[in-house]
């Protein structure tokens, strides 16, 4: 008889914000075969180079299987979950009574499943009274949360993924999508296939998005909000502008449009301002006041800056003021970076939230407090990430515990969240891996956390949409949940009854019932109708994008076409961009170094880095040089270059590239101290951050350049 196939499990894409679907069928060799999910909403059976090369990744030869806890003799050594699970709790408790809770900390991951996060900041956030719980989201949305929420009165994407394919203008502000949202990309394409639309580009570099731009913006580094508010200005006398809309749905439109007046009062001002060529801004505001169905994208180009906030309501404005919000085609549209950046903010992974959405106001704290009866909430905000490994720098903070993600790599300033991490009292690092620069810092204790094929829980990409996230892959060693050596810390520190889950469905349904309590649409963010899902529903969770309250499962595609806004009054705030205080370069730094992703790598390799596929697109870490810049320093193509910055150091391999404004370098962001001996970029970017936001600029850090 003919053997039985293996029975395909739907799950989720674990790199990028788009959160395509995926099927994996395994292949009893602890492989698996990984195609497209074609019934999925985000991508419709589309996998990028990334997610298609998956099933090559799944392999276990640099899993940590078991937990190593530091010896006396200061090695690392395989130990029992029961000893590595005391020395934590033992840990915990030590600092606590010696120095108070806000002397532990949590760095947590937008790759972490929402279920993990929830456990994490329930335990940190309820049960030891620290809101020192940040996660590397700050590096990537913050700025977009921080923008929303002064818009919005909420951290809320207004629209969906079919908004991009029914738009006739789509505007990609500090994005190279075609790289690093991939599939959302191609659905733009088709879009442009089937119905013409125009792509806008607005990105210091010409990228490959950028090429296939109906119009290029290679605006001055910084000037986003300058260019938005010039438009804000022609907008409100053009037939674009929707007064109904403003009178009814918003406040502050008159303040911020003399403030945009004054800043950029035409095109031609606007176009001095940011360093392009009239007509071109010309051109952009006739497409923009002439297409009703505007999607306005924007990623980390906006987001990692120190006006990312500002840029964000500057962008925002203009949809306001033009009522094109939340309807079919229209909208302005946050890009996610990470798989689940969005589910851990709505659990409060960052150190300024608490769970659902909530804040540190004294009715928000309350409410948590009384939904978990939690013992020592905390009651203010907790330090945000570049603050959180100062303080840890300077030895406020003693114990942190690290969950999926490789700050010694990706935090600015690098060198020296590496030297603040050797410096801890008590250090947890939960992975998949043994060996990355995080774990080179010397953790008391590391924990094998599942790996993407093994963990179980949801996820949100960058639509709202919340996925399943399933496990076809048996765990292998001793290799636990996240969310379950949390439980058991818990436990052993006395809560055990707040943290007694029998499985993710048991957080997911907690979750949800958190985001509905008290809840009476006063709040964003509220999947109460998920409240009382059964095992086996929550087992077939099929994809829903939130709102979804009580009586509404099958979630919301739009918000904020009629207000509604989740602001005291229910409308929206126009908000003034503040004057650009962008770095400069100077005599000593004369290039800004602008850092970003490749194509074909993630984060910092640990998973892409096991696919030669991937491998073989970009094989050295580089950084890319204006043809007049590299000429007078000697550089040529393939050579090597010292790229320097006041905080460090990296050599390089020069790609000449005409595309790169003239006066700043692109390098990427993902070689490492362990794939790469001198290509590590996180050293040498600054630790200057948003005042709003706190998310770092890591797009403009004043650097030199010479022949290595
Ligand atoms: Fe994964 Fe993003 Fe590629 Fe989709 S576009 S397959 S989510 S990396």
């Amino acid at each position: 008889a003919p053997l039985a196939s293996p029975p395909s499990v739907k799950t989720t894409c674990p790199y990028c914000g788009v959160g395509c679907g995926v099927k994996a069928t395994p292949d009893g060799l602890g492989g698996a075969l990984v195609e497209g999910d074609a019934a999925h909403p985000a991508n419709l059976g589309r996998l990028c180079s990334k997610g298609a090369a998956l099933g090559e990744t799944v392999g276990l030869d640099t899993r940590l299987l078991h937990p190593l806890v530091r010896g006396t003799d200061g090695a690392l050594a395989r130990a029992s979950w029961d000893t590595a699970l005391d020395r934590i709790a033992d840990g915990l408790k030590t600092v606590r009574d010696a120095h108070g809770p806000g002397a532990i900390a949590f760095y947590l991951s937008g790759q972490l499943l929402t279920e993990d996060y929830y456990a994490a900041n329930k335990l940190a956030k309820g049960f030891l009274g620290t809101a020192h719980v940040d996660t590397n989201s700050r590096l990537c949305m913050s700025s977009s949360v921080a923008g929303h929420k002064r818009g919005f009165g909420s951290d809320t994407v207004p629209g969906s993924y079919e908004d991009l394919e029914a738009a006739d203008l789509i505007v990609l502000v500090g994005s190279n999508t075609a790289w690093c949202h991939p599939v959302l990309f191609r659905r733009m394409e088709a879009a442009r296939k089937a119905r013409g639309t125009k792509f806008v580009v607005i990105d210091p570099r010409r990228t490959e998005t950028a090429a296939e731009a109906d119009l290029h913006l290679p605006l001055a580094h910084g000037a986003d909000a300058l260019l938005f508010s010039g438009l804000l200005a022609h907008l409100a006398q053009s037939p674009a502008f929707d007064a109904d809309y403003v009178r009814d749905h918003t406040t502050g439109f008159d303040a911020a449009l003399a403030h945009a007046r004054a800043m950029a009062p035409d095109a031609e001002a606007t176009a001095r301002a940011c360093g392009l060529a009239v007509e071109d801004v010309a051109r952009f505001f006739a497409l923009f006041t002439d297409t009703a169905r505007t999607v306005t994208c924007y990623s980390q180009g906006v987001n990692q800056s120190v006006a990312g906030t500002d840029k964000v309501n500057a962008i925002l404005n203009c949809h306001f003021a033009t009522g094109r919000m939340g309807r079919e085609g229209m909208g302005p549209f946050s890009l996610t970076g990470q798989p689940n950046a969005m589910g851990g903010r709505e659990v409060g992974g960052l150190a300024n939230q608490l769970a659902a959405h909530m804040g540190f106001s004294p009715e928000e704290v309350d409410r948590v407090r009384r939904f978990w009866d939690a013992p020592h909430m905390a009651t203010r905000e907790g330090h945000k990430a570049v603050d959180l490994f100062a303080a840890i720098g300077r030895g406020e903070i003693k114990a942190l515990w690290v969950m999926g993600t490789n700050p010694a790599v990706s935090l600015p300033e690098a060198d020296g969240v590496r030297a603040a991490l050797k410096g801890l009292d008590l250090f947890v690092l939960s992975e998949n891996v043994v060996h990355n620069d995080t774990a080179a810092c010397h953790p008391h204790v590391m924990l094998p956390a599942a790996a993407w094929g093994e963990k179980d829980g949801t996820v949100t990409n960058s639509e709202r949409r919340i996925s399943r996230q399933r496990p076809f892959l048996a765990l292998p060693g001793a290799v636990k949940p996240n969310w379950w050596a949390l439980a058991q810390v818990a436990s052993r520190l006395g809560f055990g009854a707040a943290f007694a889950w029998r499985g993710p469905a048991d957080i997911f349904r907690e979750h949800a019932a958190l985001s509905g309590f008290e809840n009476a649409g006063s709040r964003d963010f509220d999947i109460s109708a998920f409240a009382d899902l059964s095992d086996t529903a929550y087992q077939d969770f099929t994809p829903v994008q939130w709102p979804a309250p009580r009586g509404r499962p099958q979630g919301t595609p739009r918000l904020f076409a009629d207000g509604g806004y989740f602001t005291a009054d229910r409308r929206a705030r126009f908000v003034s961009p503040a004057p650009v205080a962008a770095a400069r370069a100077s005599e000593a730094y004369p290039f800004l170094l602008n850092t970003g992703r490749i194509r074909d790598q993630w984060h910092t390799m640990t998973r892409t880095g096991l696919s030669p596929r991937l491998g073989s697109h970009i094989l050295a870490p580089f950084v890319a040089v204006h043809p007049d810049d590299a000429a007078p320093l000697g550089l040529a193509d393939g050579g090597l270059a010292r790229v320097s910055s006041a905080h460090g150091a990296a050599v390089l391999e020069v790609k000449i590239d005409a595309g790169q404004k003239r006066g700043t370098l692109f390098a990427p962001i993902h070689w490492s101290g362990a794939t790469s001996s001198h290509g590590r970029v996180g050293p040498l970017v600054h630790a200057v951050t948003d005042p709003f936001s706190g998310q770092p600029d890591s797009k403009a850090t004043p650097a030199t350049l010479a022949p290595f």
